[in-house]
């Protein structure tokens, strides 16, 4: 087992490549602390983690990552429940499509950023102390292919990965000596709710889930599973030379 002992917060762990992420991250020994606003996909996420072992070692808190005081208590929850804090995973995030910066709300601008930046600054800041008590530790961000490059109609959306990535960065250099590890994902698209909402208002979903493929080198979405197999990478020893990293999970589509 490659989390043996190890205890992992996850935000935006009730569904999509969070959960699978929490599910991995279980089965390979860890106790997982998962983080999000919705009680109900809280409860039943947790009912899935719990119903794969027999120990409690899996934890729903209802927070908002956008707030200061939620990722604190977040923190000290998690260390209440489980005593010690290894692998933050910040993944929380949200989208608005077909949104150039003319069509973008400064509400829509604020909401993205809060959400998928800030809470990084709010939970790696609360989580620091932790991992630095237990020795060193790693943390995961969810970035995005659009991180990377540029894409139409995603101003806010690409202008927040692209900051997720750099922040990345600048929290590897900061922790290095201290054995923290910071690395990001770069996924292309994948196959969650938030993929699936953008297929349902193309109209016809199979046909929309041929187009997303299509843009892909490997002619296909990715599953939650295939991201988070990724990130069990990024958080396990088998990666314990690599910081600063931001990893494309994309099919290729950054490779052209
Ligand atoms: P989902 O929409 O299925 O999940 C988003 C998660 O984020 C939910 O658990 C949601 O929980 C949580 N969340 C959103 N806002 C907040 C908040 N303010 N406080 C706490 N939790 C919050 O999408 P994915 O699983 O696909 O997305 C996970 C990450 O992957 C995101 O950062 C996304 O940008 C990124 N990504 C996704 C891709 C895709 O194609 N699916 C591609 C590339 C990157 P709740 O609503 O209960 O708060």
């Amino acid at each position: 087992m490659k989390l043996e002992g190890h205890v992992a917060l996850i935000t935006g762990g009730n569904r999509g490549i969070g959960l699978a992420t929490a599910q991995l991250f279980q089965a390979e020994g860890a106790r997982v602390a998962i983080v999000g606003r919705d009680a109900e996909a809280g409860r039943a996420a947790l009912a899935q983690l719990e119903c794969e072992t027999t120990a409690r070692n899996a934890l729903f808190i209802r927070a908002d990552v956008t707030r200061a005081e939620d990722c604190q208590r977040a923190v000290d929850e998690t260390l209440r429940a489980f005593g010690q804090l290894n692998i933050l995973f910040n993944n929380a995030g949200i989208i608005f499509r077909q949104r150039n910066v003319e069509a973008t709300t400064e509400a829509e601008w604020d909401a993205t950023m809060d959400t998928n930046v800030k809470s990084i600054f709010l939970m790696s800041r609360a989580a620091l102390p932790h991992l630095r008590a237990a020795g060193g530790g790693a943390i995961i961000n969810t970035a995005s292919y659009v991180g990377l490059v540029g894409f139409p109609g995603l101003a806010a959306y690409a202008a927040s990965k692209g900051a997720v990535v750099n922040l990345t960065r600048a929290l590897a250099l900061d922790h290095a000596q201290e054995n923290i590890r910071v690395n990001c994902i770069c996924p292309g698209s994948v196959e969650t709710e938030m993929i699936h909402s953008a297929w349902r208002a193309y109209g016809d979903v199979g046909e929309a889930a041929r187009v997303w493929g299509a843009k892909h080198p490997m002619n296909r979405v990715a599953s939650p599973q295939e991201i988070a197999r990724v990130v069990l990478f990024l958080a396990s020893d088998a990666s314990s030379f690599i910081t600063g990293a931001a990893i494309p999970v994309d099919g290729g589509i950054t490779a052209g």
